[in-house]
Formats: C-alpha cells, structure tokens, sequence
C-alpha cells in the first residue's frame, strides 16, 4: 500500500519459525514487520480457553524438547520476556495393558528399569546419542550440510535411517521398549515400516534424557508471546487480523519471508514466480491429519499405571504391532479403531492451566487427509482403556477436526500439522531440491516455515536459516552462528 512505511523485511506469519525469523533479522539491525493473519500470535503455538472459563488449552503444539534443544531459541533472552518452561518429573510415559508402563526418565538406566529384559540394550542404543547430544542437536536441527561432527552424525544416522520396526525389532526383545520407541518414532506420522521413520524417534527419545520434554508455564502462547516482546524489544513491529493475500497489497520490502506452505505460497505470489518452480511447489505432498480433543477434567487423569502421573506427556496405543499397524492403517486412508494417541496432561505440573483441583487434557490421533470422521469416541476408549473411569471426569470437551485446524491455521493444509510429508524424499529437499531450500527464484522472496528444513516442531530452526539466507544474500550480511549451531 502506497501509504504504509517500507522495510527492509517483512515476514508473513506469526508462528514460531516467522518470529523467529523476524528476532533473527532484527537482531541484524534490520527493520521488520510481522505480518499475521489472525488476532493473535503464534500460529502453531497459541493457547486458548477452549473449555470453560478458567481452562488453559495448548490449541496446537504442547509439549517442547525441541524448543529447549534448540540452538536457536537458546540464545534469545527469552526468559526476561516471560517464558519458562515445566519440567515433569518423567518426560514420557508408555501404559501397556497389564497395568505395567515403560517410562522415559531422564537417566537412561532409571528407563531401563521399566524396559524388562531391554535395560541393557536401551543403553546400549541411546548412551552413545545422549552423551554427545550436544553436539548432535546443532547437525540435526538444520538443512542439509557438511555436518560439524561427521563421526557422531554418521553413527547416528546409520540407526536413523532404518525403519522404526525394524531398528526396534532388531535392538530389542520385550514389548516395553518395542513399545516406547514406536510411541517415539510415530510423532513421524509415517508408517513406522518405512526408512528414516527411526530418527524421530532416535532424536525424541535422546532429547528426553538429554534436555526434557518440558511445556510452558502459562500455555504454549507464551512462546510466541516472548518472542513477539523481545522482536518488539529489538524495534520489530507485528501486525495482526491481516491475512495476506497478494504481493500487490504489501509494504515495499528487500525481503519478504513467508511463514506459510507452498500452497499458500503459490496462491499469494500467482504467476510471479517461473512456471517451473511453480509446477515442483505444486508436487509438494501434504499428509494425514489430526483428530484433537481437549477436556476440561474435574481431577487427575485416572491412569492404570500410576508412573503416568509422572509424565506430562503419555503415548497411548499399547504395543509396536497396534501402533505400527494403526498408523499404516491412516495411510491407507482408514480410521484405526484403536488408534495411536498422544496426550499431554500438563496441569498436573502448571498450576496456572486449570482452577485449584481441576484438571486439562490434551489428545490427538492420526487420520487421513482431509478426514471428516468424528474420532472423540474412539479416542476416549483409548483413555478409557488405560485410565479406566477418565470418562467421569469429564466436565467439558472442545473437539477439533482436520477442517477445523485449517480454519485455525492456513498452514495445516488438509490437517496436515507437519507443514508436508517428512518422509526421505521430503525431508531435506523441502519444499523443494534447492541448494538453499529458504530461497525461491526470486531473489527477494523466501520460505520460513515447517515446510523447510529442518521441519516441524517448535525450534524457531526454519526461521533462523531463513534469516540467515536473507542477510546473506539481500543484506550482504553474515551473523554468528548460536553457540552450538
Ligand atoms: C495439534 C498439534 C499438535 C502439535 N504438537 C506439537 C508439540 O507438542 N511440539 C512441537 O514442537 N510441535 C508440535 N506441533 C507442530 C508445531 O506447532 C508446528 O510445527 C509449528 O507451529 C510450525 O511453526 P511455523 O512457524 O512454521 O508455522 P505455524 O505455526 O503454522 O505459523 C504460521 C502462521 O502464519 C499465519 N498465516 C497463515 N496464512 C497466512 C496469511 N495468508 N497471511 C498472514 N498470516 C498467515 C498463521 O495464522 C500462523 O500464525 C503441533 C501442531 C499441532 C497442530
């Protein structure tokens, strides 16, 4: 628009890569400006009563190993601008049928003592990744590149790359760990037969031991909200109720990043872009959806297993042949009818989620692209099933379909909540095969969301290589990289 300020960049959307994109810049000295579709920040990582009055709900992402690993968002002063994150006792806990659970703890061998015959062999698979975390966490949050630690990343890769059943199967004997690693690499949302479905859960399980599978005090929102304060810090300005929907109505810019998917992308940039560029964004693949529900709950959730408690985040599904095949099954296009379910219980660890004595819940389950089938019943027999008489405690419960997450956010195409695929021939290459995969044809405009590397979750990663393409190649500009990126 002819009477609005110009920039340097502007970034489109406010999720967490778009902020942290626009923190990146503005950090550079650059001035930017955060333009947000909806009235209020955060995209993936807002927070809402969707209950009752009183009731915190994490709408989309809720629990954040990624955000504590990543290299990053470890150096924003985050902290002073609100955020602080809730460890649970156990990052992660497994209920199988017979009462029994296996239990992600922070030390290795306190898992291994709820792992039956596999403790050693646990330790034998994950020592290696957890003690060199540190340095690991850098190589695999980031576009593909000479890896800093060739040796570790080849060590870790050589597991990575097999199929989560196999690598379990093969590394394994009893159920709990079968079980317990499947639950990891499932958030893969692939069919845990396929190549690569093991690095997931290799990169979930060594973040739980290494740094914890934490929320946020106060609700997911607080992450945006810390990083949207800090940008404001910086000199950034965000604007919301501002859906974007063409080049033309833009502020004039050197940059433009959009927090977006290709599909959006190619919607607001029409012809602008070559036709053969258009023609790949156009191949990119999408994939199953999610069914959510959240539940205001009048006290804890009853589990069978009393370790659960423990643990702010529980799988539930039982062992690796029902998850592995419920989730093959939502890639046949089926709805499982005892499918894998994750779930989050994050008031019994922040007591600012729900009113004294009441409880949240938090759950969802794979299904097929653009699925309209109504999951709360199958979903709250899972919870039934390990957590008998759960469904008393239900005082009010919010559902949310596929259709309904695309209404929340453009970018959940489908109910698609990884951006794309992430399989092996989407997972370095998105959106597409591009040297700098943030770029597009157009030296002035470029990607920053989950459908670039390193993918989805909440690390802000995208939007810091975005970033650092930008003032590269626009500004001239190299930044340091984080300590230990
Ligand atoms: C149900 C669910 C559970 C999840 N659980 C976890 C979890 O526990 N841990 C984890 O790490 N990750 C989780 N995730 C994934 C995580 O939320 C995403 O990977 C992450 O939010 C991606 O960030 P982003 O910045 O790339 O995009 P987004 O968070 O999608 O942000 C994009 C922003 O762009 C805005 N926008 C869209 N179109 C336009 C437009 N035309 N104009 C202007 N603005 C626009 C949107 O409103 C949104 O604010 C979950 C996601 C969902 C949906």
């Amino acid at each position: 628009m002819a009477h609005e300020k110009s920039y340097d960049a502007l970034v489109i959307g406010a999720g967490p890569n778009g902020l942290s994109a626009a923190v990146a810049l503005a950090r550079a000295g650059l001035s930017v400006k955060v333009i947000e579709a909806k009235d209020t920040l955060g995209g993936g990582t807002r927070s809402a009563e969707l209950t009752l009055p009183g009731y915190t709900h994490d709408v989309c992402s809720a629990i954040h190993p990624m955000g504590v690993a990543s290299p990053f968002l470890r150096t924003l002063p985050l902290a002073d601008h609100g955020l602080s994150w809730v460890h649970p006792p156990s990052p992660l806990a497994h209920p199988l049928d017979d009462g029994s659970a296996a239990v992600l703890e922070r030390s290795i061998d306190d898992t291994g003592q709820t792992l039956g015959p596999d403790a050693a062999a646990y330790r034998r698979l994950m020592a290696p990744l957890v003690d060199n975390a540190e340095a690991l966490f850098p190589d695999l949050l980031g576009p593909l590149r000479i890896p800093r630690h060739p040796i570790l990343m080849t060590r870790f890769g050589l597991r990575a790359v097999r199929s989560a059943t196999g690598l379990a199967r093969s590394a394994f004997r009893g159920p709990h760990a079968k079980a317990l690693f499947a639950g990891c690499a499932a958030h893969s949302i692939l069919p845990l037969d396929r190549l690569l479905t093991s690095a997931i859960g290799l990169v979930l399980a060594m973040a739980g031991h290494a740094i914890g599978w934490p929320c946020a005090r106060g609700g997911s929102q607080s992450i945006a909200e810390a990083l949207a304060s800090y940008l404001r810090a910086l000199g950034g300005e965000i604007e919301t109720n501002r859906p974007v929907r063409t080049l033309a109505e833009l502020p004039e810019a050197r940059a433009i990043l959009f927090d977006l998917t290709p599909r959006q992308l190619l919607s607001i940039t029409g012809d602008h872009l070559p036709a053969g560029y258009r023609r790949r964004l156009e191949r990119y693949r999408y994939g199953p959806a999610v069914f959510k529900l959240d539940w205001a709950l009048d006290g804890p959730i009853p589990w069978k297993a009393p370790a659960c408690a423990r643990a702010a985040t529980v799988h539930l599904g039982g062992t690796i042949e029902e998850i592995a095949a419920a989730e093959a099954a939502v890639w046949k296009g089926e709805h499982h009818p005892r499918p894998y379910v994750l779930v989050a219980q994050q008031s019994l660890f922040d007591d600012t989620r729900a009113p004294a004595g009441k409880h949240t819940g938090w759950a969802y389950c794979h299904v097929p692209q653009g699925s309209t089938e109504d999951m709360t019943a199958t979903i709250e027999s899972q919870m039934e099933r390990f957590a008998p008489g759960f469904k008393d405690r239900i005082l009010a419960r919010s559902t949310m379909s596929p259709a309904d997450f695309q209404r929340h956010n453009e970018n959940y195409v489908g109910g698609d909540i990884t951006g794309g695929v992430t399989d092996l021939a989407q997972l370095f290459t998105r959106p597409v095969a591009r040297i700098v995969p943030y770029s597009t044809p157009d030296p002035r405009l470029y990607l920053c969301s989950s459908s670039t590397p390193p993918g989805a979750g909440v690390h802000g990663m995208c939007g810091y290589f975005a970033a650092k393409a930008v003032l590269r190649r626009v500004f001239g500009k190299r930044i340091e990289a984080p300590p230990c990126a």
